[in-house]
């Protein structure tokens, strides 16, 4: 099969879309920027955990927001402050969906601002995995933990039913062309398993070290071109 671009659509193969929520479509670290002033020094040891493999960051996300002793309003408020798009989003998820791609979000962030984020965008709906934060305290307040998707599933790296790899596996049809947008250790393993990933961050670094098939994501306005031009070359 060609990637002839003026084709994209008819001849082309499906795209399906996995992109992570948080410092991924967002310019900066919106858990970071809105969590960690409540938790303080610990939030960047545990962080390191992550980042270095000693713990899973599943694990390590629920600890954070353990330490959070934070009313829920007030938190929440400041989850849904946050987030500024990374430019090119909207335009992104568009053209995909027009040309009949799939976009699907899986995070480990906290539901309700990646809903709220998505309908700033004025996008239209698509399958959304992401946490419930589950205040155990009076008015859902703290203590907080994190009550993951589902649909996430077990390995060795992740931990059990944090692995974002499981999601792939479910929305992947045959002949699909698989694109993972990330930028943190959760994101590996959906991107060992990618046809081609848009990496920031410290998962940039992770795919170089392993030599993945990767872009630097700087503006999501440059990714179909990209593909194209990618399945051109193949
Ligand atoms: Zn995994």
């Amino acid at each position: 099969m060609t990637g002839d671009p003026t084709r994209a659509g008819t001849r082309s193969p499906r795209l399906l879309a996995l992109l992570d929520y948080d410092g991924t479509m967002t310019t900066h670290e919106c858990n970071e920027v809105a969590l960690q002033p409540f938790v303080g020094d610990p939030w960047w040891k545990l962080e390191e955990e992550a980042c270095s493999d000693r713990m899973s960051h599943a694990d390590v996300f629920d600890r954070q927001v353990a330490l959070i002793r934070a009313p829920r309003p007030e938190v929440v408020r400041r989850l849904l402050e946050a987030p500024e798009p990374m430019p090119g989003l909207r335009e992104f998820i568009t053209r995909l969906l027009e040309r009949g791609g799939e976009a699907a979000i899986v995070s480990a962030g906290i539901r309700e601002a990646i809903e709220a984020f998505w309908e700033r965008l004025d996008l239209p709906p698509v399958r959304l995995f992401a946490s419930e934060l589950v205040g155990e305290g009076p008015d859902d307040g703290p203590p907080y933990h994190l009550e993951f998707s589902d649909a996430l599933g077990g390995c060795p790296r992740c931990g059990p039913d944090c692995c974002k790899a499981a999601i792939l596996h479910r929305l992947r049809r045959p002949g699909d062309v698989v694109l993972v947008f990330g930028d943190g250790p959760s994101d590996l393993c959906p991107a060992r398993e990618a046809d081609l990933v848009f990496a920031r961050g410290h998962l940039a670094e992770r795919c170089e070290q392993e030599g993945l098939d990767w872009r630097p994501l700087t503006d999501f306005g440059l990714v179909l071109d990209e593909v194209d031009a990618w399945l051109a070359s193949r």
